[in-house]
Order: structure tokens, then C-alpha cells, then sequence
């Protein structure tokens, strides 16, 4: 293959694919893989995004998992190495934003790093570190009732600083905006003050743009996806170009929905107010035993025909909170993963091409449980949101089109407008 510039980690599989998205609109080819692959990459790319469901799971484990993926990208001539996370910057009070950083930047022994959540095209801007999610403050935003990483301090800098023992700075946004040489010009005074990790402030595509160049020499990136736009010119490369085509999409249509995110309840509540086809699944049913993914596969099978149908358990944050009063946090997470991920296996057996999936601990379960190696990046649905081509052995024909939606991105009708953006 050819050289691979640009090497990226990401801690979660709609994240990963969210990165990937923002580096083919910029003109690089890419592919993600799930998880650390086994051998050498066989395909093309200008960048590969290994995903990793890293972001809610024990620190050591999380930093194990990125030291293996480091350990690969350096094998395949990786040039730069970007972190992606969450624009949202969800994470637990132990981690694993700061643990990963720091054991990335040790690895490849540099002193310094970014971190910078800001996508503006999806309402994500951060200002003297403050992180706002639309017109409000992180923890003033649906993030403050996530199932699994609540977020109630909207300081980057706070936030990442009880993450590490390194020093957390702020590269601000006057600075940025005086552009690339003034940001370099502060990485050098930050370094120089023994700061290690520095939060950027970017409130427009503009800044992220101001930011590519002055990030070229560093070893390393910690990012959300915002931050890549301004990277493909740092290597020769310009959008255009085929590297967004992917082979043409055949079968049926679904979506299976495990996010409670407050886009995603709207999203739900509006492809049900259009008249869609929708099956819910309850978690408390799940634990009592009852086999919920059989039933909704005995559902959707003759619908299938019909139009896309929706499977989903996005509940709203009170029905959320009294099933993990009764399950536990995590197994009512688990529960709902594993029903999600056996009805969009059967899905997909029973002839669907095109399987929309929104969360993003769902879409890892999902891929997982269709044994998705890889990922070929396509064509941008909606900031954040690509289609993308894979193959999978329950897949018949030609492969399986699939857009794994973060659970916070998309308009409000992004599950019909999807299938109206030719993959
Ligand atoms: P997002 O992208 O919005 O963060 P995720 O899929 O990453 O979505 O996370 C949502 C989590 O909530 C998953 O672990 C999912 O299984 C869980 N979940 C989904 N529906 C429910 C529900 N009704 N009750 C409790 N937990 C749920």
C-alpha cells in the first residue's frame, strides 16, 4: 500500500467513523478498522482509524488497548497519530481521555499534545476552555444525563486535569485566531512552562483550519473529529477526488437505535410521527429473560419489503434512570447491547443492505456481532455521519452499507433522510 500518513485511535466505533468522515471530505482515503487488526492493513489508504471501545471501560484496560493500536499504525509507517474522542469529551471521573493521552505520549516520547473536542459544524465550540454544546454549557446540555459517562463540568481544562498528572494549559482563542505561527509560538511558551497538554479553543471551522498547520510537527493529536479538517493539506492532500466512492448499495432498510441521546429521542419520536415501522425494546422484559431480539426479528421480517423498519430502546433520561435503579448501570447497558446487536445480525441475515445504527456503544456492539473487519468511508450523511461499506459473512451479495450514528449527531429526520443520500 501506499504511505499512510496519518495513524488514528479512536475510543469509540461511531466516533471513529465521525473522524473518518472529516478526513475523506479533505480528501484522504480512508479506512477504519474494528479493533487492532491481526496483520498488515491490505488496502489503500492515506489514513486508517483503528476504533476501539475503549471510552467507558477501566483505564489499564482502555490504555492497553491504545498502546496495541499505537504499536500497529507504527507498523504500517503511520507519520502522525491522532487520538479521537468524544466532541463532547465524555469520559469517567478516572478516565480515559487523560490515562490514553499520557500513555500515547510516552510511547512516542514527545512532551506535549492538544486536546480539543470543538466541531462546529455540530454545535461543539470550545471557549477559554469552556466546552458549550449549541447555545449552553456542557453540563448545562443533555450530556449531564448520559447513561454512562454523565458530564456536569464544562471546564476542559478541569476536567482533563483530574484525568493526569501532567499539566493542563489552554491555547486561547485570541490565539488562534492570530493564527498558525501564533499557536506555535504558544506551544513553545506552554512547553517552556513545563505544560504537557494543552486545551485549543476553536469556534469555527476557521480556527480549526488556523490550527492544521500548526499542529504538522507534533508526534501526536487528542481530538474529537473537528480538528482533522485542517490536517490533509499538512500532507499534500486536497478535497475532491474519488476518495469518498464506494461500491452501490442494495436490500432492505433499517435502523436499530440503542441511543438515549436527546437528538436520537427526537430522531425516534420523529421517524414513529412519520408512520415508520418501530419495535421497542424494553430493558426490564430483557432481564426478566425474555427473548426480545427473536420477537423483533419476527416483526420486521415482513415489513422489510415495505420500507426501513426501526428497532429501538431509546428511552428518555427518567425511564433510563429507573432501569438502572432496578439493573445496575451496566447491565441494563449490556442487556440492551446485546439484544441491539442480535437483532441487527438477524436483520441483516434477513436481507437488509443498508442497516442505520445510532449510539455509539450500540454501533460497536453491532459491528462486533456482524464480525465487520473493516470499514471503507463514504459518502457524508450529516456532520459526523458517513455511509461506509464492509463486509460481513451474514451479508448477502454485495456487503452492507452502514451509517453508525453518535448518538447526539443528526437532524431530526435523520433516519428517513438517510436513506435518501445515495451511499
Ligand atoms: P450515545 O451515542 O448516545 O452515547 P450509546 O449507545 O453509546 O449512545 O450509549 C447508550 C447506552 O445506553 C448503551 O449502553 C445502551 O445499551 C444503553 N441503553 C439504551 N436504552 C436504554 C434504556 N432504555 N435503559 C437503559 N439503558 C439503555
Amino acid at each position: 500500500m501506499d504511505t499512510l500518513h496519518l495513524g488514528c485511535i479512536a475510543d469509540d466505533f461511531t466516533g471513529a467513523t465521525d473522524l473518518a468522515n472529516n478526513l475523506v471530505r479533505g480528501g484522504m482515503r480512508v479506512v477504519q478498522t474494528m479493533g487492532v487488526p491481526d496483520g498488515p492493513l491490505d488496502a489503500s489508504a492515506d489514513a486508517v482509524v483503528v476504533a476501539l471501545k475503549s471510552r467507558t471501560i477501566a483505564p489499564g484496560a482502555a490504555v492497553a488497548q491504545s498502546l496495541a493500536a499505537l504499536r500497529w499504525l507504527q507498523a504500517q509507517g503511520a507519520r502522525q497519530i491522532y487520538f479521537k474522542y468524544c466532541s463532547t469529551f465524555d469520559s469517567t471521573p478516572a478516565g480515559n481521555i487523560g490515562p490514553v493521552a499520557g500513555a500515547l505520549m510516552d510511547a512516542l516520547g514527545t512532551d506535549f499534545t492538544i486536546a480539543c473536542p470543538a466541531f462546529p459544524a455540530n454545535g461543539r465550540t470550545v471557549f477559554k476552555g469552556y466546552l458549550f454544546v449549541g447555545d449552553v454549557l456542557l453540563h448545562e446540555s443533555g450530556m449531564r444525563h448520559h447513561p454512562l459517562t454523565p458530564m456536569t463540568d464544562s471546564s476542559l481544562v478541569r476536567v482533563l486535569q483530574a484525568q493526569t498528572a501532567r499539566r493542563v494549559g489552554l491555547i486561547d482563542h485570541a490565539c488562534v485566531r492570530a493564527g498558525a505561527d501564533a499557536i506555535r509560538r504558544r506551544i513553545a511558551q506552554l512547553r517552556g512552562e513545563g505544560v504537557q497538554m494543552a486545551v485549543v479553543d476553536a469556534v469555527d471551522d476557521a480556527d480549526l483550519h488556523a490550527m492544521g498547520p500548526a499542529l504538522a510537527e507534533l508526534p501526536l493529536l487528542t481530538a474529537g473529529s473537528g480538528v482533522a479538517i485542517g490536517l490533509p493539506r499538512n500532507f499534500g492532500i486536497a478535497p475532491g477526488g474519488q476518495a469518498a466512492q464506494l461500491p452501490p448499495a442494495a436490500g432492505a432498510r433499517a435502523i436499530v437505535s440503542g441511543s438515549c441521546s436527546a437528538a436520537t429521542r427526537a430522531q425516534v419520536a420523529d421517524f414513529i410521527g412519520r408512520g415508520g415501522a418501530a419495535f421497542a425494546i424494553d430493558p426490564l422484559r430483557l432481564a426478566a429473560g425474555e427473548d426480545l431480539a427473536a420477537q423483533a426479528l419476527a416483526w420486521a421480517r415482513p415489513r422489510l419489503a415495505e420500507g426501513p423498519v426501526l428497532v429501538y430502546a431509546t428511552a428518555g433520561p427518567e425511564a433510563v434512570q429507573a432501569v438502572q435503579a432496578r439493573l445496575g448501570v451496566e447491565r441494563a447497558g449490556q442487556a440492551v447491547e446485546a439484544a441491539l446487536a442480535a437483532v441487527a445480525r438477524g436483520l441483516v441475515e434477513a436481507g437488509v443492505g443498508r442497516l442505520v445504527v445510532a449510539g455509539g456503544e450500540t454501533s460497536g456492539a453491532c459491528v462486533q456481532a456482524l464480525a465487520v473487519e473493516r470499514m471503507r468511508i463514504g459518502p457524508q450523511i450529516a456532520p459526523g455521519v458517513p455511509w461506509c461499506h464492509a463486509r460481513t459473512p451474514y451479508a448477502q451479495g454485495l456487503g452492507l452499507h452502514l451509517a453508525l450514528k453518535s448518538g447526539n449527531f443528526g437532524a431530526v429526520g435523520f433516519f428517513t433522510d438517510a436513506f435518501e443520500h445515495p451511499p
